[in-house]
């Protein structure tokens, strides 16, 4: 009998997929330049690409070389085969060196120039051979009266026909990259391509009308039927599911695992939460008692919660972890509350020291910037329990950060995070057990929500907090700046605090100066010292100063870059401008917004915009004029970007989604979610023939993590 132990180490089921996990560069005919252009290009920036990681780049369309009309019928714009007779080379002029060779070709039809702007012109002349029949395979366009096609893909004798690619897919490329260099070494990997066991049910298989998963793959890069050449075929839809379902198996996994593990019961008894309760200068909204009863009920069983807290930006999250916090003091443990910038937990800090402080309760803060003694002092008060509330960065994931007894960690925003670091906090606590509360101020629809946390519990604020009003929202296109400058100065008289964020990129006129820089400098010759500048590149404490200036009102307006999307809370500011909207995601664009609305004052946000704007950019820049609900942008984010990038999501150490990246692949990731756990009610240790093969879906998809928990059950 084999232990769930000598299943999952590992040798069996990655014997047959060596060649896939093997690395890239290990491909024949790749040298290192190659190689840097198809790592840049697959945009792995984690992990070395794999050959598997290769073959996930598909192509994004599809050449049918097999289309061959006479040069009459020929559509201007089409890719085409003719076969032709040059009749005649047009050298250019003597004197005109730079223009273009032009061979002019006949068939019964019509004529057509064969155009080279360079070249060698006597392998050319050889090349196409006066009098004699050639195929040239090539784009077609008009120029002025003719038709013409330059440089053909394909020159062939018709003895070479065969060479020909029938059908040749077209893939995204990058800068020195070419369409036939990525063709040959596609075909190297494919070559590796073995049958691996399947893993899907055949039932499911028959029913979908899916492929096997190397077939899928062999139809997606080497197309033969012209039913193959549709964009969402079922070979697309079939590798999608593989990749959706290998993340469901692992969060079930990852669950399973969690769920098995008993918690202990924190039953607090209120006190100190109701001190905490009566420094508030305002009353919870009935959604915040709602998700705080549900995280209390969680906290006082004794099971370990593992709970999403989902709130719109300025719905009041903090508060919320706040009274779960002393509800975890009162019990007699410590909690810890984690964000993913040194601003955003400073800012944690700032909420919770006057509550703290009502109710007595000793709270620490732990960034990278703490060091030497200051650090060993507090590193001692949270070993030894004097420290009962801890605020901090990542540095709280630091070895020897020991608490005395942790009960509940939260952690903000979480989509900075991997599953993987959620568990190493919660590893923290004395027995591993602590209860894990998640803050996320990103919407997540509703029907990702599934793909991206499993069944995790889930509470929502669906409500804002009273009092708040609208924000006015208005896109103006960059040429009318001025006018939004001028704007400000009466904005500025009126006592308004003003948010300028600008993307991060380097501007176009001065080199090494940022797009904020630049902007901050402009401002100041308006605004003088009223203009403070926040960025990615400033230290923490200079970021740090930056805003408590600007809470401070000693500045007027921030200039910043998305450093502030993230959980800033000045409620005073009631001013977003936003420069170059049209470089922003829409989530982004939200969050960005989110900024301000904070205060019972009306807040208004200006989106300029360079033109021209596509049709998409146009109609995300509407939907945020139009609408403020974070949920809806967040699903039209989704209709207009395609399921990917959300699915995807940008956590560092995730390696996200490269092939459900199709709006339709959303649909797909319930039915993975049921499938993945049918398979675990089966074979809770993927010992079976299937579970096996499961597993090297797992491999296949970099998802192996999750297979270490099979070991502990
Ligand atoms: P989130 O983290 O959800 O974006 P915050 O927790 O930062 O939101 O809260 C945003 C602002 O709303 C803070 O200034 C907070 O003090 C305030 N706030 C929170 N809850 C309430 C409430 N029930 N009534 C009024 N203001 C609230
Ligand atoms: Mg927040």
């Amino acid at each position: 009998m084999s232990s769930p132990d000598s299943a999952s180490s590992g040798a069996p089921e990655r014997g047959d997929l060596d060649a896939l996990c093997a690395p890239m560069k290990s491909l024949k005919g790749l040298g290192p330049r190659g190689e840097e252009l198809l790592t840049k290009v697959l945009a792995k920036p984690l992990t070395a690409p794999r050959v598997a990681d290769l073959l996930w780049h598909l192509p994004s369309g599809y050449l049918d070389r097999r289309l061959t009309p006479s040069i009459a019928d020929a559509a201007p714009g089409a890719v085409v085969t003719l076969v032709v007779q040059p009749v005649r080379y047009n050298a250019p002029q003597k004197g005109a060196a730079r223009a273009p060779l032009r061979v002019v070709c006949e068939d019964e039809s019509a004529s057509i120039d064969i155009v080279f702007f360079h070249g060698d012109r006597g392998a050319i002349r050889r090349l196409l051979p006066l009098n004699e029949l050639r195929i040239v395979s090539g784009r077609v366009e008009r120029y002025g009266s003719r038709l013409q096609m330059s440089h053909p893909d394909y020159i062939l004798a018709p003895s070479e026909r065969d060479r020909l690619p029938g059908i040749e897919p077209v893939y995204p490329l990058t800068l020195g990259l070419t369409q036939k260099f990525l063709y040959r070494v596609m075909g190297e990997a494919l070559a590796r391509l073995a049958d691996p066991p399947e893993w899907l049910d055949p039932a499911l298989l028959e029913a979908e009308s899916w492929p096997t998963f190397s077939r899928a793959l062999r139809v997606l890069h080497r197309p033969q039927s012209p039913a193959d050449l549709a964009l969402w075929t079922k070979a697309r839809e079939r590798l999608a599911f593989d990749e959706v379902f290998s993340a469901q198996l692992a969060i079930a996994l990852v669950r399973r695992g969690y769920r098995q593990l008993s918690g202990r019961p924190l039953v607090g008894d209120g006190r100190l939460a109701q001190k905490m309760r009566n420094a508030l200068p305002y009353s919870l909204t009935r959604s915040q008692e709602q998700a705080l009863a549900e995280i209390k009920q969680n906290m006082t069983a004794p099971r370990r919660m593992l709970r999403l807290l989902q709130g719109d930006v300025g719905s009041g999250k903090t508060v919320v972890a706040a009274l779960a916090m002393a509800a975890a003091v009162e019990a007699g443990a410590q909690a810890a509350i984690m964000a993913p910038t040194d601003v955003l937990a400073r800012q944690h800090l700032d909420t919770l020291k006057p509550l703290c402080e009502a109710a007595g309760i000793p709270l620490g803060y732990l960034s990278g910037r703490e060091q030497g003694k200051t650090r060993a002092q507090l590193l001692e008060m949270l070993a030894s329990g004097d420290i009962k509330i801890l605020v901090g960065t990542h540095a709280l994931f630091q070895p020897d950060v020991v608490f005395h007894d942790l009960g509940l960690a939260v952690v903000d925003e979480q989509h900075r995070f991997g599953v993987a670091q959620r568990l190493s906090l919660q590893d923290k606590a004395r027995g591993g057990d602590a209860d894990i509360l998640v803050m996320t101020a990103t919407p997540i629809p509703r029907t990702l929500l599934l793909s991206l946390h499993g069944d995790l519990d889930v509470s929502q604020l669906t409500e804002k907090p009273a009092g708040r009003k609208p924000i006015k929202t208005r896109t103006v296109p960059q040429e009318r700046l001025e006018d939004i400058v001028e704007g400000l100065h009466r904005a500025l008289r009126d006592g308004a605090q003003v948010y300028w964020v600008c993307p991060a990129v380097e501007s176009e006129t001065a080199r090494e100066m940022t797009a904020a820089e630049e902007r901050a400098a402009h401002l100041r010759q308006i605004f003088g010292e009223r203009v403070g500048l926040v960025h990615g590149k400033l230290s923490g404490a200079e970021k740090d100063a930056a805003i408590a200036a600007f809470a401070a009102r000693e500045t007027s307006i921030l200039v910043a870059t998305t450093v502030i999307e993230v959980g800033v809370n000045v409620p005073a500011a009631t001013v977003m401008i936003i420069e170059n909207a049209e470089m922003f995601g829409l989530a982004q664009l939200h969050q960005l917004r989110g900024r301000v609305g904070r205060g019972a004052a009306q807040s208004s946000c200006v989106l300029l915009y360079k033109g021209p704007l596509s049709e998409t950019a146009k109609s995300r820049l509407d939907i945020l004029r139009q609408v403020e609900d974070g949920f809806a942008i967040a699903e039209e984010d989704l209709r207009l970007r395609g399921g990917g990038e959300v699915l995807g999501s940008r956590q560092s150490g995730d390696p996200g989604f490269r092939l459900a990246q199709w709006p339709q692949a959303a649909s797909l990731v319930e039915r993975a979610s049921d499938v993945a756990k049918y398979l675990l009610a089966r074979d809770p240790y993927l010992k079976s023939e299937q579970g096996l093969a499961a597993r090297r879906c797992l491999i296949l998809f970099e998802r192996d993590d999750a297979m270490r928990l099979l070991q502990a059950g």
